[in-house]
């Protein structure tokens, strides 16, 4: 079993083996497992990933997506971050709109998808029963998502989905010394908290139970990848994006960018 602890020399690519063999959190392997070994009937014939899941994207990135976990079979089912779900599939289309992916979908691991600029991950890597993990669950695996930021040196911007992605982006930034007092989660809502760190935006999870409410509207997710290109702009202006993104036509074109170095994904 690997702990979750900080590696020597690290490196994207060590901090994914590093999670992919974590066991640190029984009631979270364990159900990662039975759903693994039960599937469900619309996908029949996959060999589930059932195992924690690294981060996805662009190492270069300026963007960082920051969602609550791996869904039971989203994630846990293809072994990529925002891979596979419904949830998946609203997150990469308006990311493919705002020019930070290179196709609007996210099936499976071989797909063909690249984040540009952009990085997805989330503060828990195993899918937890009923997306409640446990606070103790939390503290245990938040040294990844630690080690993740400081192995991602360009993000400027921090997206947060849903309420708890929120809090720990707050958190996060406030043990490293930024003043968050008063900022408070708003569907929209971006708060820039100086030069020396990134801002926060906040958003509502892309969750089936938002979506399907039309508590969060594709317009609205829209919304708030336009305010996150527009502070990603301000400071690495014209940078990894498809030329039609660039324009404004808010129709990215599949195109990867060039010289970024490869994906670091599962
Ligand atoms: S949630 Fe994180 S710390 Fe817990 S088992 Fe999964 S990867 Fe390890």
């Amino acid at each position: 079993m690997t702990a979750p602890g900080h590696a020597r020399a690290d490196s994207l690519a060590r901090l994914r083996r590093d999670i992919v063999a974590c066991g640190a959190c029984r009631r979270l392997r364990r159900h990662c497992e039975a759903v693994a070994a039960r599937g469900k009937p619309e996908f029949r014939g996959w060999t589930y990933w059932g195992r924690p899941v690294p981060g996805f994207g662009d190492p270069e990135a300026a963007l960082l997506v920051v969602g609550l976990a791996p869904a039971a079979h989203g994630g846990n089912r293809t072994g990529r971050m925002f891979t596979g779900d419904g949830s998946a599939a609203w997150l990469v289309r308006a990311m493919y709109r705002a020019g930070f992916a290179n196709q609007p979908t996210s099936e499976r691991r071989d797909d063909g998808l690249r984040l540009l600029g952009a990085y997805m991950t989330a503060p828990v890597r195993c899918a937890p029963p009923g997306n409640k993990p446990t606070r103790a669950e939390f503290a245990r695996c938040r040294p990844f998502l630690r080690r993740e930021i400081a192995l991602l040196p360009r993000v400027r911007v921090y997206l947060a989905l849903g309420r708890v992605a929120f809090d720990v982006c707050r958190e996060l930034l406030g043990a490293r010394g930024a003043d968050v007092r008063g900022l408070r989660f708003a569907h929209g809502a971006a708060y820039e908290l100086g030069p020396a760190w990134p801002a926060l935006i906040a958003s509502y999870h892309p969750s089936r139970q938002n979506t399907n409410t039309g508590k969060l509207t594709e317009a609205m997710l829209d919304s708030v990848f336009a305010t996150a290109r527009r502070l990603v702009d301000r400071t690495h202006p014209g940078e990894d994006r498809p030329a039609a993104a660039r324009r404004g036509t808010g129709v990215a074109v599949a195109r990867v960018a060039a010289g970024l170095g490869g994906q670091a994904h599962a």
